[in-house]
């Protein structure tokens, strides 16, 4: 069927209605009318080729949440109705040893990826940014129904990518975690991290998020370009989440871990992070990356977010705003993560 979305045709052009066909149902594979599409701040990355030449148009998009519209004849988990979620991933080869620990995200052969990956056929992936999109049954999750739909979006990346990690980890009460950075991610992190019993502070360049941070679950704010503030929690936690999307002072980060603390990087600037050597030496701190989580691991983080009453704080938008949004979640102006009415594409 046609569907109707927006790409974007260079890294330099701005976004604009576009129209491409998306093919029927295989029988593995779920037809989803998309309802809400979340922006991530990665949605900018590939778009703008930030990470590497990306594929054009791009239609970005791995927030994804709507309703089946149809299923596939050898579909046992979805029917049409049912509400349903889409996140990074599209696909992966399922049988190398990732997969089979259900870590599709470090897939050895690659993952498809939502959008901008090559299809066997000469094709490439598009994402949420339209208002219709198939995926193989494996890859779609349920949505708890008493989470607002919309609101929900945005757990398909920004809340996975924080919950694995912190689970990873083993984060629990009576532990001091940091999330760095109060944008998508780190918003998502703040609200996971106080459901797991952790005490949570928010590091932020932004005085203006203050009052957000109580309201979000930490029960300090920290601003990062505050000699006075910073001095106070020196060699205080046990996790800093560094949510991060722009170079930015690890140092700063490692100083306010305890011994023996953990940076935990999830935030994937562009340009190469400077690792302090003496950070990690004195204390021997420790550093480590996470990448989204796998498709069992984002079931159950939708499934404890169902629990616990937690979705994402948004800013609905029509789909013309798309370019306005990019500009201003590059200025950190946003409260906390748009989400896109895929309803008007
Ligand atoms: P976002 O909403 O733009 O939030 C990023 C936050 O980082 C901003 O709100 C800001 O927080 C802070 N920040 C931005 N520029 C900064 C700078 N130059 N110096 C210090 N702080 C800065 O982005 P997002 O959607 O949360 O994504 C964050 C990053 O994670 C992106 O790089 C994205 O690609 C990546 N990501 C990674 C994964 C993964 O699997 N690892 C998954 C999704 C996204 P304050 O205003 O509070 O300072
Ligand atoms: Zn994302």
């Amino acid at each position: 069927m046609q569907a109707k979305g927006y790409a974007n045709p260079s890294a330099e052009k701005p976004f604009a209605p576009y129209s491409f066909e998306r093919k029927a149902p295989g029988p593995n594979e779920v037809a989803i009318d998309i309802a809400f599409c979340g922006i991530c701040h990665s949605d900018i990355h590939t778009a703008r080729s930030e990470w590497g030449p990306a594929l054009y148009p791009c239609v970005p998009g791995h927030e994804i949440v709507g309703h089946v519209q149809a299923v596939g004849s050898k579909v046992t988990k979805f029917k049409a109705g049912d509400k349903v979620g889409v996140g990074c991933m599209v696909n992966s080869c399922g049988t190398c040893g990732s997969c089979k620990e259900n870590l599709e995200q470090f897939c050895e052969k690659g993952f498809t990826g939502t959008y901008n990956s090559p299809l066997p056929d000469g094709d490439y992936t598009k994402g949420g940014y339209s208002n219709h999109v198939v995926v193989d049954q494996g890859f779609v999750l349920s949505v708890p129904d008493n989470l607002d739909l919309a609101a929900t979006a945005p757990l398909l990346c920004a809340g996975i990518t924080t919950y694995s990690p912190l689970r990873h980890v083993g984060v629990g009460k009576g532990d001091k975690v940091a999330i760095l950075g109060l944008g998508g991610l780190g918003h998502m992190g703040v609200k996971i991290a106080a459901s797991f019993g952790a005490e949570v502070t928010v590091l932020s360049r932004s005085e203006n998020k203050r009052g957000d941070a109580e309201k979000l679950g930490a029960n300090n704010f920290v601003i990062t370009n505050n000699p006075d503030e910073v001095a106070k929690y020196v060699g205080y936690f046990d996790y800093i989440l560094d949510t991060v999307s722009a170079p930015h002072d690890l140092g700063q980060a490692m100083s306010l871990l305890k011994r023996q603390g953990t940076l935990i990087l999830v935030g994937a600037s562009d340009k190469p992070l400077e690792v302090p050597a003496f950070g990690l030496i004195f204390g021997r701190k420790k550093m480590m990356g996470s990448l989204i989580g796998g498709i069992a691991e984002t079931q159950e983080m939708l499934d404890h977010c169902g629990k616990h009453n937690i979705v994402s704080d948004i800013e609905m938008i029509d789909p013309e705003q798309i370019n306005e949004a990019y500009e201003r979640t590059l200025k950190s102006d946003v409260k906390y993560r748009f989400v896109i009415d895929c309803k008007k594409f």
